[in-house]
């Protein structure tokens, strides 16, 4: 069920209507629906049935306080990728004990702040960084967990969208050379080896992929197992995709872990995952109002106050992202409009060539920009970033504040 609907003509969120927010609170603005965000982490849930394992949001994906806040209370686990989103999850009340640090660049002062809070585990991407992380773990006194981020090399013929699984890119340790890497950090005094990791790609739209990546896992696993390395979880990363567009099938989240699940009975090996599109994507709209209406020539433009800063997905993937009238009418200029923005640039566009009747005036939402849309957000033509709104049920809170102008040279100096 969305929570975004049409109730007398007019786009809600929950039960609150987008109209009322964007008067409210100005335009752009990112409104987002608390149950929804809470009914994927949920469906993750459910798909572990009774089966050991921790979903760890990734927190790249959309960090703000509240829906972290709102994650943790739910008792989700957090992915992260530096030492911001690591302070970030704990100012939002999240468990440090329930943290996996990602990320092929991990500074000793992360580390060390990581060890501090007691984490979870390190997702270790190299033999480089297994040192430093001894090292560091030693001049603490304490023992690391750390598991290694395998690159399964799942095949590109079968799933060319799989863009991190592949041993041509910069993520995870070749599957055919970790296992000397676990033999070597099994040996290390301050390193404790407790789990296998993988991340094979995002928008994966079909199970098969990780289907095919866990298998591979299990094989190491099992090698591993021979020769007295155990391990005790192992963690599938994020990746499922969600539905953008009317052509694109849903992913069922809950069958799909069904099916890792599946490959885990009867082992002893607790199954973490790492999801962060697929919880909030479709949790999240980005409101913005028509300015102007114009056409040159073959070209209609509806030129709105949204742009490639507020939302770069369109701009730097070519992602297409639905646009939907908050409300609709018959009465406006029926055309086949391009969405662009107020940004110097010609690639400043939020959707392209998109039927609708529309006046100047007219509120648009921008939906499925719960994921990778405000934490892309940049201040470029010194625009500040939207407010951030949660909606739950009849209740709206502000949960970011609009940025303020002087806020945007507030570090400047004049240099003199
Ligand atoms: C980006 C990322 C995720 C989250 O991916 P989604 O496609 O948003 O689910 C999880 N783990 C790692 C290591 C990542 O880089």
């Amino acid at each position: 069920m969305s929570a975004f609907t049409y109730q007398q003509d007019q786009l809600y969120v929950e039960n609150v209507s987008l109209t009322e927010l964007a008067e409210t609170h100005g335009t752009p603005l990112y409104v987002y629906s608390k149950s929804a965000i809470e009914q994927q982490f949920d469906a993750y849930q459910q798909g572990l049935g009774g089966h050991d394992g921790l979903i760890c949001f990734a927190v790249k994906a959309n960090s703000n306080l509240a829906v972290l806040n709102c994650l943790a209370k739910r008792g989700a686990g957090f992915d992260i990728v530096s030492q911001g989103e690591l302070e970030r999850v704990i100012a939002a009340g999240g468990d440090a004990s329930k943290i996996v640090f990602s990320g092929v660049a991990k500074q000793a002062k992360e580390m060390e702040r990581a060890l501090e809070l007691g984490i979870h585990c390190f997702n270790v991407e190299s033999d480089e960084e297994l040192d430093r992380l001894n090292d560091v773990a030693a001049k603490l006194n304490v023992k690391a967990p750390v598991s290694f981020r395998v690159n399964p090399d799942v095949d590109a013929q079968t799933h060319p969208y799989i863009s991190t699984g592949l041993r041509e890119n910069k993520f995870g340790i070749d599957i055919r050379t970790v296992k000397a890497t676990y033999q070597r950090a099994a040996q290390m005094s301050h390193i404790n080896v407790v789990g296998m990791d993988c991340h094979i790609g995002s928008q994966l739209l079909e199970a098969q992929p990780f289907e095919d990546a866990i298998d591979r896992l299990l094989t190491l696993v099992d090698e591993l197992s021979a020769i007295g390395i155990n391990l005790k979880h192992i963690d599938m990363g994020g990746g499922i995709g969600v539905k953008y567009s009317e052509d694109d099938i849903e992913p069922n989240v809950t069958q799909y872990i069904q099916k890792l699940v599946n490959h885990l009975k009867s082992r002893n090996l607790a199954l973490v995952l790492e999801p962060g599109r697929s919880i909030v994507a479709n949790a999240g709209v980005l409101v913005s109002r028509v300015e102007y209406l114009k056409d040159n020539g073959e070209h209609h433009f509806a030129i709105i106050d949204g742009g490639m800063n507020d939302l770069i997905r369109p701009a730097l993937y070519q992602a297409w992202m639905e646009i939907k009238p908050v409300q609709p009418r018959s009465d406006g200029k029926e055309a086949y409009w391009d969405f662009v923005g107020p940004i110097c640039e010609t690639g400043d566009f939020l959707g392209k060539n998109r039927k609708m009747s529309l006046k100047s005036g007219d509120l648009i939402a921008v939906m499925s920009a719960g994921a990778y849309s405000f934490v892309m957000a940049s201040n470029y033509n010194t625009r500040g970033r939207p407010a951030e709104i949660l909606v739950s049920d009849r209740e709206a809170k502000v949960v970011r504040q609009r940025e303020q102008l002087s806020d945007l040279w507030a570090l400047e100096s004049l240099g003199e």
